[in-house]
């Protein structure tokens, strides 16, 4: 190894190098040229003695070290003939970050260090109109937190929060806290913060969508992915301050949370605004807010592709003098059915999935799900007290049970298949139906049913939204999507045409869907006309 001297004697052979070269220069060459090796032991004669540095190295390497240190090809050789004894014995994988992350592992856990700690991105209070100039100190010392990377798997680590003792505004990493407000910082973190002691770093949550978006991965498996393939369990800690018991295990919902606010996030950058979110209360009600304002922006605007055009979608034509296009669109009705309040087109979100109404209805609950009885349930039943209506919940309640059976023995039979799918692929019917007979049918003749019966009818489970309408150019590109909650109508698909085209010239010139011949008549009845 050279000694300091040395190093120095060397570059003042090259009369100006000792002076130009700074020691973050000096740094770069070693590890530059160190990754060099294979290279100009190549370019040495045969019985060339591998242990020692060669004098000379190729024209090529000494070309690219000058440019990327930028200096000239004179005090490149200078600056070879310093540090090759160095470059020499330099352990590239041994010093590379993976060796230093594994100092940090081994030594720095001891000392309240990690590579990867998480701190606020001021150092010093941003609070409009807070005259504290002073440097923040820490609020209540270091979190623990995992960190889930792309790189070294889910590290153990620390987070650090800033407290500015004027306007009390505490800083994270991702976000300040005030009067019970989270206010996001501008632009997206590089760690997004998916729970209490959990962040994900971007470029997971960027494959996490890529998963979704491209082999339709749900986020229980994108979060067994990442369990399986990424999460590193050998680079966990064996220290007394993190036990056995600490969960390195990436949950569904850490995937929907940071899904979720690294789309948010991105909204609000690309519209040059922040993002502010109650800092009480539950996780997982918190985006509420902000995701039905982006909603209602979308519906309002359209999707960010609504006026998208390109050769696939559209075809122009010159006509004389002057330029004709026809522009086509697919209209289509996915069912994908999301779990919406029991009253018949009601848009108001379920308080939580295991509520059958919404807020707003959440009385009906305790009235008789039998459609057309207002009667109130006896506890423990979804059904009032007369006794056509408990038979009706006692079949479905068997019908249920049955079902549940099967599931088992399916499950069984196939044990390596993940029980999240197979809570998809089995449902209970949820509507049950009945005949009754019917001995008071009341006077009027008309609404008498010749054989005396009648059908009665209850919703026992959640209501589901009867599909997404969706727009779509033929090239793929999705223009406007909307939630029909109780049935496909004609009438609603023409609201939506007009809606989503309400700008002068943007309306298609042919629309494909596969109820056209009413949709057309509709249209020519309401006098909509395509430009
Ligand atoms: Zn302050
Ligand atoms: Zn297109
Ligand atoms: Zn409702
Ligand atoms: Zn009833």
């Amino acid at each position: 190894m050279t000694s300091m001297e040395e190093v120095h004697s060397f570059l003042s052979q090259i009369p100006g190098l000792a002076e130009s070269v700074t020691m973050d220069k000096a740094m770069s060459f070693v590890r530059l040229a160190s990754q060099l090796k294979d290279e100009i032991i190549l370019a040495q004669a045969a019985d060339y003695d591998l242990a020692a540095a060669p004098t000379e190295i190729p024209e090529n390497v000494r070309s690219f070290l000058g440019c990327a240190t930028d200096m000239p090809e004179d005090f490149v050789s200078g600056c070879w003939s310093a540090f090759s004894d160095t470059i020499w014995s330099y352990d590239n994988d041994g010093r590379s970050t993976g060796r230093d992350a594994q100092m940090f592992r081994d030594f720095g856990l001891d000392h309240l260090l990690s590579a990867r700690t998480l701190f606020p991105p001021t150092k010093q209070c941003t609070t409009p109109g807070c005259l504290n100039s002073n440097l923040l100190k820490d609020k209540d010392g270091l979190r623990k937190v995992v960190l889930f990377t792309l790189s070294d798997g889910a590290c153990a680590t620390y987070a650090v929060h800033l407290h500015c003792s004027q306007c009390k505004t505490t800083y994270h990493n991702n976000y300040s806290v005030c009067n019970g407000v989270r206010t996001y910082y501008a632009g997206i973190p590089n760690a997004i913060q998916v729970g209490e002691h959990q962040y994900v770093e971007r470029e997971v949550l960027g494959l996490f969508i890529g998963l979704m978006l491209i082999s339709w991965t749900s986020a229980t498996n994108a979060a067994r992915v990442y369990d399986t393939c990424l999460s590193k369990p050998e680079n966990r800690p064996d220290h007394k301050d993190w036990p056995p018991t600490r969960s390195f295990k990436l949950r569904t919902e850490h995937v929907w949370d940071g899904f979720l606010i690294l789309s948010l996030l991105e909204d609000y950058v690309e519209r040059n605004e922040i993002l502010e979110v109650p800092h009480t209360g539950e996780q997982n009600v918190r985006f509420n807010n902000a995701i039905r304002k982006r909603n209602a922006r979308f519906r309002l605007c359209g999707q960010p592709e609504w006026a998208h055009y390109c050769d696939k979608c559209m075809r122009v034509w010159k006509d004389g003098d002057g330029l004709k296009k026809l522009h086509v669109l697919v209209i289509d009705g996915i069912t994908i059915g999301h779990p919406c309040c029991g009253v018949h087109d009601c848009p108001e979100p379920l308080i939580t999935n295991r509520h059958r109404f919404c807020r707003g209805h959440d009385h009906r609950h305790h009235i008789c799900a039998v459609e057309g009885c207002e009667q109130p349930v006896e506890p423990t039943f979804m059904t009032c007290p007369i006794v056509e209506h408990r038979q009706l919940e006692l079949t479905h309640k068997t019908r249920d049970k049955a079902l549940f059976q099967l599931r088992g023995r399916l499950q069984r039979a196939t044990v390596s298949h993940p029980n999240d799918a197979f809570e998809a692929e089995v449902t209970a019917e949820e509507v049950e139906e009945m005949t009754i007979r019917d001995s008071n049918q009341g006077d009027c003749e008309a609404a008498k049913d010749p054989s005396g019966n009648r059908k009665i009818r209850a919703l026992f489970g959640r209501r589901r939204t009867h599909n997404e309408q969706i727009f779509v150019r033929p090239c793929g590109i999705i223009v406007a999507h909307a939630t029909f909650y109780a049935s496909e109508s004609v009438s609603q698909t023409v609201d939506m045409l007009q809606k989503v085209f309400h700008v002068e010239g943007s309306k298609p010139d042919i629309v494909i869907y596969d109820n056209n011949c009413t949709l057309y008549k509709y249209l020519r009845v309401i006098q909509y006309k395509p430009e």
